[in-house]
Parts: C-alpha cells; sequence; structure tokens
C-alpha cells in the first residue's frame, strides 16, 4: 500500500493534561475531527490514526507504578482499569470522526503487542494493513501492555507511531502537540526559547541536550522520546506541530510542510 500517512494528535491536546481526573478537551477534539474530515475527503490517501491518552492514562499510571512493572497483586486491577480508561476516551475519540463521516476503526494495541522492558518487540499489523486496504481509519491509543519481563508496561501512542511507520512503510508521520515544534529549550519554562526548523544528523545531539519530558504528568518520556523515535525512521517524512494552531492539522495532511520543526 502506498502513501500511508500517520497522524498523532498527543494527549496534551485531546485531553486536558494537567487535570488528575480523566478530562476530555471538546473543544479541541471536535475541531480535530472537523480538519481531519475536510482532508481526508480531499485526499483520499490511507490514514492511520493515533492519540495520547494525556490525563486519562499518565495519573494512574504515575499513582500505581505499574509502568515500572506488576510487583504487588493489586496491580492487575490497575492494569486492567487503567486498559479501560483509555478504552473509554478511544470511544469519546471515535465518534466524534464518525460523527464527521470517517470511518474510525479503534485498534486497541496491547491485544497484540508485547513489549520487553518498556520497548516493543511485536505487534500485529496484518488487521492494520487490511484495515488501510478497504478504507477504514484505524484509530490507536497509548496502552498499558504485557511486557515479557515486568509483565506490564506503557505502549505511548509516539511509540506506537514509530512502530507503524517502519511496519507500514508509511510516507508521512506528523505529531501535533501543543507547542510550536521542537524548542532550543522548553517554550513552557523558557518564553525565550527559540523554534528549531529542522533537526538533522548534524544537530540532534546538541537538540536533545536541550529537550526534556513534558510541562505535565507524562510516564512516557514528552518531546525528548518523541524525538528519539523520530531519529529512527528512515523513509519517512516526519514534522511536529502546534494543533493548537486552528487548520494546522488539516494543512499538514494536506501536505504542507514547514508547518513546524521537521525531522530529516
Ligand atoms: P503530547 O502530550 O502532545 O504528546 P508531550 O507533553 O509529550 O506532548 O510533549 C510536549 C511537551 O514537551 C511540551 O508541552 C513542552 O512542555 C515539552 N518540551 C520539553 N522540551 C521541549 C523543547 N525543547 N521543545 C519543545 N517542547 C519541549
Amino acid at each position: 500500500m502506498k502513501n500511508i500517512t500517520i497522524l498523532k494528535i498527543g494527549g496534551s491536546l485531546i485531553t486536558e493534561k494537567d487535570k488528575d481526573t480523566p478530562t476530555i478537551n471538546y473543544p479541541n477534539l471536535k475541531r480535530f475531527a472537523k480538519e481531519v474530515a475536510e482532508s481526508y475527503q480531499k485526499e483520499k490517501s490511507p490514514l492511520v490514526f493515533v492519540h495520547g491518552v494525556g490525563s486519562f492514562g499518565h495519573v494512574i499510571v504515575h499513582k500505581t507504578g505499574i509502568h515500572k512493572g506488576l510487583t504487588k497483586e493489586s496491580h492487575l486491577i490497575d492494569f486492567a482499569e487503567t486498559q479501560r480508561l483509555q478504552n473509554e476516551l478511544n470511544v469519546a475519540v471515535v465518534q466524534e470522526f464518525i460523527k464527521n463521516n470517517i470511518p474510525a476503526m479503534p485498534v486497541q494495541a496491547s491485544a497484540s503487542a508485547v513489549m520487553e522492558k518498556g520497548t516493543i518487540k511485536s505487534m500485529d499489523v496484518k488487521a492494520i494493513s487490511g484495515m488501510l486496504d478497504i478504507g477504514l481509519m484505524p484509530t490507536l491509543f497509548g496502552v498499558p501492555a504485557y511486557d515479557s519481563k515486568q509483565g506490564c508496561s506503557i505502549l505511548s501512542g509516539d511509540d506506537i507511531c514509530v512502530y507503524l511507520a517502519k511496519m507500514l512503510n508509511a510516507t508521512r508521520l506528523i505529531h501535533a502537540t501543543d507547542v510550536d515544534g521542537v524548542f532550543d529549550s522548553n517554550p513552557k519554562e523558557n518564553p525565550n526559547a527559540k523554534i528549531i526548523s529542522h533537526i538533522t544528523r548534524q544537530n540532534f545531539e546538541e537538540v536533545l541536550k536541550k529537550t526534556t519530558g513534558s510541562s505535565n504528568t507524562d510516564v512516557t518520556g514528552g518531546m525528548k522520546n518523541k524525538i528519539k523515535g523520530l531519529l529512527e525512521l528512515v523513509g519517512t517524512t516526519t514534522e511536529i506541530i502546534n494543533g493548537n494552531k486552528k487548520g494546522y492539522i488539516k494543512r499538514a495532511l494536506l501536505g504542507e510542510v514547514g508547518l513546524g520543526t521537521r525531522i530529516c
């Protein structure tokens, strides 16, 4: 299959990530569904949608510690409850897309993913590939997943994107988050931070030194982990853009580049 695009929308956009109870950011979610629908109808090219889980995941995981492995009996219930919460968010997301006439098909990555100490070792993508063939939009999300060494670890939306980009030979990977791209220091903490237009072989080490996790509760590594994953990709055009800016997701999906930071 040709010209597969993966769009990731961060938990910082789709939920209110700074809240300590699971809260959906409905104005954003409704706008994203419209923007994706408008480009989806025009482009007609295969699209995989991945969303972060923000306050639906990071808070419970941080509180229970299941990302470090199952170390007590109550962790099994925590594992199951964390997954249930992510599914609850996913149902709301998929519902908005369907309202906008996009055939969003929920795919729970943890149904087939096998992790090893927090790193994904395998995940079945045959069904996802088939869904794309028939015109569905597979919709994945960050999940707690079975880990062969520690029982449980977190398979983040960001890591799912990198894995799928490799396995499906995706042409493009667009990351929408809550800042304009990658900066020379965390823009949420430094108002004078300057945006970096390209991350390349020449500057990536320097950039990684200036990048930290998230300003909100985040157990999956925030911006630093995002960049590390994207640097692994060969042959996939990747860009980090600001999904809070109206129209940016649509424009990126329609092929515009240079809206944020490109990883080359
Ligand atoms: P999402 O939930 O959208 O996937 P994350 O919270 O994981 O996003 O990562 C985005 C956050 O990364 C930003 O809100 C910002 O606080 C943080 N960050 C840390 N360092 C940087 C940097 N150098 N440039 C941009 N953002 C950074």
